[in-house]
């Protein structure tokens, strides 16, 4: 069965992409205020390959917010975005410097 993207922004704000340097439960900081991707036509590998599945359905709430935090938990992350959150540290790298590991180029 197939799914299509509602446009939601769930997925822009809630993992953590490598490739954008963006920590978990965090927005992308191109992701416009209409939840559409800012940089659509040189947006990265990682999100030309993501589609949308099922988890898009399981997430659906009326406020980004609530989207968001329905991934996070469906994950086991929620305590872990909050973590990243309230560590006011805006990238990937920095936080997991904090943590001590070396993220892989
Ligand atoms: S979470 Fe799913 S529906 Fe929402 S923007 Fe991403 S792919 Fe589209
Ligand atoms: S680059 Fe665009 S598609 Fe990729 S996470 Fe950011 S806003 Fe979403």
């Amino acid at each position: 069965m197939s799914h299509a993207c509602t446009g939601c922004g769930a997925c822009c704000v809630a993992p953590d992409i490598a490739a954008l340097d963006k920590p978990l439960g965090l927005a992308c900081p191109h992701l416009g205020p209409d939840h559409r991707c800012t940089v659509y036509e040189r947006r990265p590998q990682v999100c030309r390959d993501y589609q949308p599945d099922e988890l898009c359905e399981r997430i659906a709430a009326p406020t980004l917010d609530a989207r968001v935090a329905r991934y996070l938990a469906h994950f086991g992350l929620t305590d872990e975005a909050a973590t990243a959150r309230d560590s006011g540290l805006t990238s990937r790298a920095a936080l997991l410097a904090r943590h001590g590991v070396t993220p892989p180029r």
